[in-house]
């Protein structure tokens, strides 16, 4: 299936970066993490101590930035400036900013571009909020993956303990509570679902039956056929 173009959009921790590297690993494709883009320009604003709140700084600094993606050996690698920052933009701080610089129009179209350069390889799984909806509106198959804000919480705690963070299931419902806010309202490519995506609730679902129904609608789709 080397053409084949999924989009995956969703709010935060509905199950999105998961998923997507297991169907993209199960179809031979490459998974794209847009997420990890905002975050790695999130961390640069705040490595150079500039207010997120600062538009125009926020907007300059995003279009000096080079950030790119790459999975090799089934790993995704995201850089920024040429460094290798997968790990440092998990952090709660990033987090706690990363919708604030995603608002942006200027930020978003300088990271788009990226996006789409990255996906005219073809044979992609790109994931974020305004997939199917703006980067790629004539992805292949588009999913819109959703869950209730308990199970989020709870896949989010589970995965920050396992890293060894110490953060209250509290402190987390808040943040995913702000990013959802910020993220469905904003004006420019607000996260929602496309009209034609098919919508997955994942709250009782395992990943394997997540990446299952995915697979199912390709197959219903193209059968083993390349589109
Ligand atoms: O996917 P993840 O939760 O890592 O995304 C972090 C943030 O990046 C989101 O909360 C959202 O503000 C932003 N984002 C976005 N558009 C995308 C992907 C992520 O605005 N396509």
């Amino acid at each position: 299936m080397k053409n084949l173009t999924i989009a995956i959009d969703g709010p935060a921790a509905s199950g999105k970066s998961t998923t997507a590297k297991l169907v993209a690993r199960r179809l031979g494709l490459t998974p794209i993490d847009t997420g990890a883009m905002y975050r790695a320009v999130t961390l640069k604003v705040l490595r150079l101590g500039i207010n997120p709140e600062d538009e125009a700084k926020v907007v300059e600094v995003a279009n000096k930035t080079d950030i790119w993606q790459e999975c090799k050996n089934g790993v995704l690698k995201t850089y920024m400036d040429g460094e290798d920052v997968s790990e440092e933009i998990r952090t709660p701080e990033v987090s706690r900013y990363v919708s604030v610089v995603a608002k942006y129009p200027g930020v978003r179209k300088h990271l788009v571009e990226i996006q789409r350069k990255l996906a005219k390889q073809g044979g992609v799984v790109v994931e974020g909020r305004d997939i199917g909806t703006y980067v790629l509106p004539d992805a292949d198959i588009k999913v819109f993956m959703k869950a209730s804000l308990e199970e989020r919480v709870r896949r989010r705690l589970a995965e920050l303990k396992a890293k060894g963070v110490k953060v209250s299931a509290e402190e987390i419902r808040k943040e995913l509570e702000t990013r959802d806010r910020i993220d469905s309202s904003r004006a420019f490519a607000p996260l929602k679902p496309a009209e034609d995506a098919f919508v997955i609730d994942t709250t009782n679902l395992t990943i394997e039956q997540q990446v299952e129904k995915i697979i199912q609608k390709v197959h219903e789709k193209f059968g083993d056929e390349d589109p």
